[in-house]
């Protein structure tokens, strides 16, 4: 790496623009996520916590143009868990250890989805005695929704801006999707008391290294507690897989970047927790380890039950929907002590950014 900007980040000197997009196309991965990997270890150790991920219905009222699950994908079987099988998929998690767990779905605004939601909240709360954290990422909501869950239980929120760039979040979502009122619902949920998490989509068509810096300010300026980035994947029958413009990068360009925006985020942000997402994983079979080491520190193994799996494909070629939930832990934790990492079993792991804050 260019030793100004080295030194720059040893002396804890803030990185300008220009540094951040020198990093972004230097071939030198090493040195930048030996550092990042330091910064990590410093702020929030080598520790890694695990978000057990339900992925309970892909029932969505939206229609982004990269996704799998959206409503006009009639080619896709839909599916809805109920309440009762989740708070068991819970407890499965809660008796394993996990210290938290992410409910995830397809975005839907009716009140038989909120009532149902607030149950299940209520019911994963009470089988375990409190103890188990919950992790919201159920799309935009009114800010009386976010609260009532809130108030259930659940005491993070996960919701990506996709990209921080106005135009191209219109490019990739139909003229309804509005970038504004994402930013408001981030907003709303700071406010609440939630630890949020937001987070992009890498190598989009159209997106350029000036975005990915921005994005990474993003995150900065509007003083995030948790991100979780990861590639763009190509999804069959989507309209963006037929787009015409092809992104600036391949996939293992993209792979590359992604790890560098994970440790960019790591470099800037210093002690907000930052996921190894399922999606790096699709690209390299030990692309989270590699996250992992780039300054991650926050894996989300898929607890969904594999019945379910295959329907809930948000991009091509997801890995593990045929391995049952017990599987994947063994599976997990050989893979993460062959990097030299602990499992914080047990534990919320919150944000030190947001105790801090
Ligand atoms: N409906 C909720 C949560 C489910 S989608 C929401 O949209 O917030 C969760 C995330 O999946 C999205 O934020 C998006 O970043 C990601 N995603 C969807 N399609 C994808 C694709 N083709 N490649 C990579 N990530 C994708
Ligand atoms: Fe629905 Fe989320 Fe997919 Fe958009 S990204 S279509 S809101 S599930």
């Amino acid at each position: 790496m260019n030793t100004i900007i080295y030194n720059k980040i040893k002396t804890d000197e803030p990185l300008d623009r220009e540094d951040i997009k020198y990093i972004l196309g230097s071939s030198n991965t090493k040195d930048l996520f030996d550092i990042a990997y330091e910064i990590k270890s410093k702020f929030v150790k080598q520790k890694v916590y695990f978000r057990g991920i339900v992925e309970f219905s892909n029932y969505c009222k939206k229609d982004c143009y990269y996704c799998g699950i959206r409503k006009g994908n009639s080619g896709t079987k839909r599916f809805q868990m109920m309440s009762e099988e989740i708070i068991e998929t819970a407890d499965w998690a809660y008796k394993n250890k996990y210290g938290s767990i992410v409910l995830q779905s397809g975005e839907r605004e009716d009140k038989t989805f909120i009532d149902f939601i607030e149950h299940t909240i209520l019911g994963i709360k009470e089988i375990s005695n409190g103890e188990l954290g919950i992790t919201l990422s159920l799309g935009e909501q009114d800010y009386e929704v976010y609260k009532k869950w809130f108030f259930a239980g659940a005491h993070r929120y996960l919701l990506r801006i996709e990209t921080s760039n106005k135009d191209l979040y219109s490019k990739i979502h139909p003229p309804d999707h509005s970038f504004d009122k994402r930013i408001g619902c981030i907003k709303s949920l700071q406010e609440i008391g939630y630890q949020v998490g937001t987070g992009v989509m890498i190598g989009l068509p159209n997106q350029t290294i000036d975005d990915l810096v921005n994005d990474l300010f993003f995150f900065k300026d509007i003083d995030i507690d948790m991100i979780g980035m990861g590639p763009y994947l190509n999804s069959e029958n989507t309209p963006m897989s037929n787009d015409s413009v092809q992104p600036l990068w391949n996939n293992e360009e993209v792979y590359v970047l992604s790890l560098k925006m994970i440790a960019l985020a790591r470099i800037l942000l210093k002690d907000i927790n930052i996921a190894s997402t399922t999606a790096l994983q699709a690209l390299k079979p030990f692309g989270r380890e590699m996250g992992l080491k780039a300054g991650a520190n926050i894996i989300m193994p898929n607890i969904t039950p594999v019945e379910y799996r295959e329907d809930y494909q948000l991009y091509d070629d997801k890995p593990c929907i045929d391995e049952e939930k017990e599987l994947c832990l063994g599976c997990l934790d050989s893979r993460i002590s062959g990097v030299d990492e602990v499992i914080g079993y047990g534990e919320w792991g919150d944000s030190p950014h947001f105790i801090n804050r």
